[in-house]
C-alpha cells in the first residue's frame, strides 16, 4: 500500500492526519517539512521513536526527482513523477541580482492548447492537487532560499482552481510568505479570473494576452473563443478593482505574426482604463511546432525592439523577459521537453 505522503499538506491538514500528537509536535513536524527534510530521522527535535513510527506509517514526499538539470545561467530543472508515474516540471530561476523564484506548475500537461507552447502540446493528463503544487515550492526551496514564486509552469492554474487556491493558502498563511511575492499567470479564463478577485488571497495577476488581434488569439490561443477579449478586460479590470495591484500582460513574440504595427496598436487600446506593464518574451522555439502549416520562427532581435517601441510610444510600460534555462528546455513553453529529447 502506498504510504500517505506528509510534504506539502496544510497545518491543518497535519494536525487532522497526526491527531494522536500533541500541537507543538505538529508544529515541529510541520517545520522540519517545511525545511525541505530529506528523511524522518533528520527530523532531530523528535523523539527516535516518533521519527520510527513516523516513517513505518508515512512517506515524506509523494513525489520522486527523476531528473534534476542545471543550466550555467543557474536554472535549475527537476522533473518530478508523481504516484501516478505522470510527471511534472518545477523550475528555480534565477535573476541578474541573484534572486530565485521558484516556478511551478499546477496541471499534468494543459487542456488549453495554445499552439506555440510545448505542454499545450502534449494534451492534458489530470490537474495537480494541492499538496503537489505545494511540493515543487519545499522541493526547490530545499536547494536555495526563494525570494518569489511565479505559477507558470506546466498547465492552466485558473483550469485547477480550488488546488490553487488551497495551494495559496498554504504558502500564504503556513508557510508566511507573502501574497505580493506571488504571481499567477492565466490564458485568460475569464471565469477564473473573477473567482480569483473574489476569493483569492490577492497574490500577483500575469495574463497572456499575446495579441489583442481578437481573430489571431483564437488562431493561436483556442481558449479565446470562449473567452473573448471584452470579456477579458472586464474581468481584468474588476481583479485590478479587487486587489489594487498593477497587472501583468504576458506576450510571447512570435516571428512575423504578431509583432506588427496594428497588433502594438491594438495592445494599446486594450490597455486603456488598466494599470499594466507589458512582458513581452520572445518565443522559445520549441522543434516541430507549426501554425496553420508553417513552422513557428523566433522574432529578430531587430522585431522585439520595434515592437517595443511602438508600445512605449504609446505610453505603455514594457519589460523584456531574457531566455532564461533555454538549453534545458526550462524556459516560457518549454516544459515538457526533457534534455534528452531535445538533444537526440
Ligand atoms: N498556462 C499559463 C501559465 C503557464 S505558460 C499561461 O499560459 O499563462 C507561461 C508563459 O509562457 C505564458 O505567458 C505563455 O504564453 C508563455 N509561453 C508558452 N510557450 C512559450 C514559448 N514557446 N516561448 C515563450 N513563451 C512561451
Ligand atoms: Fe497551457 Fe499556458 Fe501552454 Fe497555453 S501557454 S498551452 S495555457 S501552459
Amino acid at each position: 500500500m502506498i504510504k500517505r505522503a506528509l510534504a506539502g499538506l496544510s497545518l491543518a491538514e497535519l494536525q487532522n492526519v497526526l491527531q494522536t500528537l500533541p500541537a507543538f509536535r505538529v508544529r515541529q513536524v510541520f517545520h522540519w517539512l517545511a525545511r525541505g527534510v530529506s528523511s524522518f530521522e533528520a527530523m532531530t527535535e523528535l523523539p527516535v521513536s516518533l521519527r520510527q513510527d513516523l516513517a513505518n506509517r508515512f512517506s515524506l514526499y509523494s513525489t520522486i526527482v527523476s531528473q534534476r538539470i542545471e543550466d550555467s545561467d543557474g536554472t535549475v530543472k527537476l522533473q518530478l513523477s508523481l504516484h501516478d508515474h505522470t510527471r511534472i516540471e518545477a523550475v528555480l530561476l534565477s535573476d541578474g541580482a541573484g534572486r530565485k523564484t521558484a516556478c511551478l506548475s499546477t496541471q499534468v500537461g494543459c487542456p488549453v492548447a495554445c499552439v506555440f507552447c510545448k505542454t499545450g502540446s502534449l494534451g492534458f493528463s489530470r490537474n495537480l492537487s494541492y499538496p503537489e503544487i505545494v511540493e515543487q515550492f519545499l522541493r526547490l526551496s530545499s536547494i536555495t532560499d526563494l525570494a518569489n514564486i511565479v505559477i507558470m509552469g506546466m498547465g492552466e492554474p485558473l483550469l485547477n482552481l480550488e488546488a490553487l487556491c488551497s495551494a495559496l493558502v498554504v504558502l500564504t498563511s503556513d508557510l508566511g510568505i507573502s501574497r505580493r511575492r506571488i504571481t499567477i499567470s492565466t490564458s485568460g479564463i475569464v471565469k477564473g479570473i473573477r473567482e480569483l478577485a473574489d476569493k483569492g488571497p490577492g497574490a500577483r495577476l500575469a495574463c497572456s494576452l499575446t495579441t489583442a488581434d481578437p481573430a489571431l488569439r483564437e488562431r493561436l490561443m483556442p481558449i479565446a473563443r470562449a473567452n473573448p477579449l471584452p470579456r477579458l478586460h472586464d474581468a481584468l479590470a474588476y481583479y485590478q478593482q479587487k486587489q489594487g495591484q498593477r497587472l501583468t500582460l504576458e506576450a510571447v513574440l512570435l516571428g512575423n505574426l504578431n509583432t506588427r504595427e496594428t497588433d502594438a496598436a491594438a495592445l494599446g487600446a486594450f490597455v486603456r482604463g488598466l494599470d499594466v506593464v507589458i512582458n513581452l518574451i520572445p518565443w522559445n522555439p520549441i522543434p516541430g511546432l507549426c501554425f496553420e502549416g508553417k513552422p513557428l520562427r523566433e522574432p529578430r532581435v531587430r522585431e522585439v525592439e520595434r515592437f517595443s517601441t511602438l508600445l512605449e510610444q504609446q505610453g505603455i510600460p514594457v519589460t523584456r523577459r531574457f531566455r532564461k534555462g533555454a538549453s534545458i528546455a526550462g524556459a516560457c513553453g518549454q516544459l515538457g521537453v526533457m534534455v534528452s529529447e531535445t538533444t537526440a
